[in-house]
């Protein structure tokens, strides 16, 4: 049994990594968390740790899981984080602890290069560009060399190149053991290695789309483990959502017509049978993304069924879909790849049949347009059961940690969709010391957030606060219209000036740092996950308390469920949920224990309204202000520490 003091000590001022880590500050609170993990996995239990920016939460959960020699899955919020993790922290902590374990690295498996795809596309030489053509023979070069076939390694080609979905799988048309490169696959290797290792690096979508196979019976991609910890948890509520939703897109359909007239060749006849049935499919894709053309880009499917137009463009595509899988249904014995896309049609066509068919109380259906298609879903509107069984199969410990779960002290926005009954929470603040590291200012006077002239009344209220700052800003925002105006607003200040859109987020952001005195404008994706320290970022404003929008289907639907249940979906369900968007956007502010900055928050419902209180007691003990001059002089004050 793991002596649960262990991993505390090692994280100490007598330990390892005090005398290892440059830099390195013991924290009580990390020591604490570390000390949970190692107790929740002992007793398989259910763990909800909130840790503030600082506490060091990757250490604080690997060294128990290292100490632990049980089997251990570690998931991320993102691809990116997960690289970091099995790539600069894991070796660092087992090197340090001086552990021997067997580690892997587990993505989805649009990540990794399909042999079988790569040939298909290399022997139809069809390219829509002389860029496309070259991107291939970098993809081919590669193909010779590497041995993980991750396609992070080859940064060359574009994350949004078309060609990535030719090169790669999804479930439905990978041809698993009948395929001749199954040997050498790197997806099954990848799940090979991670079979056989005693700590697994995965991400949400991975382990949520192997939770959903499970639920549905259909095997599993991961092992089983003895312990699970989910770090940035507060995503998963919603991406759980996604993934435990039934779907279909248009995306779906015309890969799938694709797919099967690869199949054809060298099938002799098999392209005159199937022809006209895929171009039927093909066609009606068509028409049916023409007759949404009316309807509002994402909404209820009650929208859509009323429009007789998309109704009943929406039965001839399912016609057509049952056309060609009994077309298929004659050709499947003819090969391994024809079996597969017959099987895929059959699949496709049930969850059409699924999400058009009769409504179910505990489901939402809804429908999304983009320019080139479309995605009709069927969304369950309370996952805790299903996610609360899965994790009794488990019979594992659940660790669930993230900077932000609670809301006002409470974990029940969480826990509740979660389906975590009573587990253990911890809420350990962060290891900064805000009261002097940070100021709030809630500027006076500005007008309720719908006023129309309410975005150039901010950019006025927070200009001497950015002069004051010397740019060195984040302005964020709650819709990409706030943001487009603020930008023409603030385009004659003197600060270089960052806007959300016009390059890729990761250039914006190293721009912004090596600017030292810019000011970065951003919607949504700049809220969270975005690291920042030192002086180039000394300022946080925030427009509007970022209430989700309530023309969302899916939320729709939620708030009516919990008012069916006699709750009150504002409180109950809204505000939580923007109180921990509030604290992600304002965690960007102090990143490191000598950050000093300043917390603007404009939205004049903070001081006037009633629930205004649970935000601000949501966000870290920092002391407010409703003078401008305060804030002045605390930049002043900043400057002074900072001279020479
Ligand atoms: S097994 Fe599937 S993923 Fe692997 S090469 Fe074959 S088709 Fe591609």
């Amino acid at each position: 049994m793991t002596d649960l003091h262990d991993a505390a000590a090692l994280l100490g001022a007598d330990g390892p990594f005090a005398r290892e880590v440059p830099g390195f500050a013991p924290r009580a609170t990390q020591q604490q968390m570390a000390a949970a993990v190692a107790d929740a996995i002992d007793h398989r239990a259910a763990l909800v740790v909130e840790a503030g920016t600082g506490t060091g939460k990757t250490f604080a959960y690997l060294v128990p899981a290292l100490l632990s020699g049980k089997r251990v899955i570690v998931s991320t919020g993102t691809r990116n984080l997960q690289d970091q993790l099995f790539h600069r922290d894991l070796p660092r902590v087992l090197s340090i602890l001086g552990v021997q374990a067997n580690v892997a690295l587990l993505k989805g498996r649009a990540n990794y290069l399909c042999k079988y795809r790569l040939r298909q596309t290399v022997e139809s030489g069809q390219f829509k560009s002389r860029a496309q053509a070259e991107d291939l023979q970098r993809i081919r070069e590669w193909a010779e060399r590497t041995r993980t076939g991750d396609r992070a390694e080859l940064a060359e080609v574009p994350e949004g190149s078309p060609l990535w979905p030719r090169v790669t799988s999804t479930a439905e048309n990978c041809l698993g053991v009948e395929c001749p490169f199954y040997d050498e696959c790197f997806v099954f290797q990848a799940r090979r290695r991670a079979q056989e290792a005693d700590l697994i690096v995965v991400n949400h979508h991975l382990l949520l789309s192997d939770l959903a196979l499970k639920r549905d019976g259909y095997g599993a991609i991961l092992p089983e483990a003895d312990a699970y910890i989910l770090d940035e948890a507060h995503q998963l509520p919603e991406l759980a959502g996604q993934y435990f939703s039934v779907g279909i897109s248009s995306r779906q359909l015309k890969e799938l017509a694709a797919d099967t007239l690869a199949e054809c060749a060298g099938q002799p006849g098999a392209l005159a049978l199937l022809q006209p049935a895929l171009e039927g499919v093909n066609d009606a894709v068509r028409k049916t993304r023409l007759a949404f053309d009316a309807l509002p880009r994402r909404g209820a499917f009650a929208q859509l069924e009323a429009d007789a137009g998309a109704a009943d463009a929406l039965e001839g595509l399912g016609n057509t879909l049952a056309d060609l899988a009994a077309v298929l249904a004659g050709q499947a014995e003819r090969s391994k790849g024809l079996a597969s896309v017959h099987a895929r049609t059959v699949v496709l066509d049930q969850r059409l049949q699924r999400v058009t068919g009769s409504a179910d109380e505990e489901e939402v259906r809804w429908y999304e347009i983009s320019d080139r298609g479309f995605e009709l879903s069927a969304t369950p509107l309370d996952l805790a059961p299903q996610l609360q069984k899965l994790r009794d199969a488990t019979d594992a410990a659940w660790i669930h940690a993230s900077a932000t779960l609670s809301v006002a002290g409470r974990f029940d926005h969480f826990t509740r969709p979660m389906g975590l009954v009573d587990p253990v929470t911890l809420d350990l603040g962060s290891p900064f010391d805000y009261a002097h590291q940070a100021l709030c200012y809630l500027p006076q006077g500005l007008p309720d957030p719908n006023a129309a002239d309410y975005t150039v009344r901010v950019i006025d209220a927070v200009r001497p606060v950015l002069e004051a700052s010397k740019g060195r800003a984040f302005l964020l925002f709650t819709s990409h219209r706030a943001l487009k105006l603020a930008a023409e607003l603030l385009a004659d200040a003197p600060w270089p000036l960052f806007v959300q859109g016009t390059a890729p987020r990761h250039q914006l952001l190293s721009d912004f740092r090596d600017s030292g005195n810019g000011v970065l404008l951003g919607a949504a994706s700049f809220w969270e996950g975005v690291d920042v320290a030192g002086d180039a970022l000394s300022c946080v404003v925030i427009d509007k308390l970022p209430f989700a929008s309530p023309d969302d289907p899916v939320l729709q639907a939620r708030l009516d469920a919990v008012r069916r249940a006699g709750g009150n979906p504002f409180r109950d369900w809204q505000i939580p949920a923007a109180a921990i968007a509030l604290k992600q956007g304002a965690g960007r502010l102090i990143r490191d224990v000598r950050d000093r900055g300043v917390l603007v928050l404009c939205d004049p419902r903070l001081t006037t309204r009633g629930y205004g209180k649970m935000f601000l007691a949501s966000l870290p003990p920092m002391r407010r202000t409703r003078e401008l001059a305060e804030a002045r002089r605390f930049f002043a004050r900043s400057s002074e520490t900072m001279a020479p």
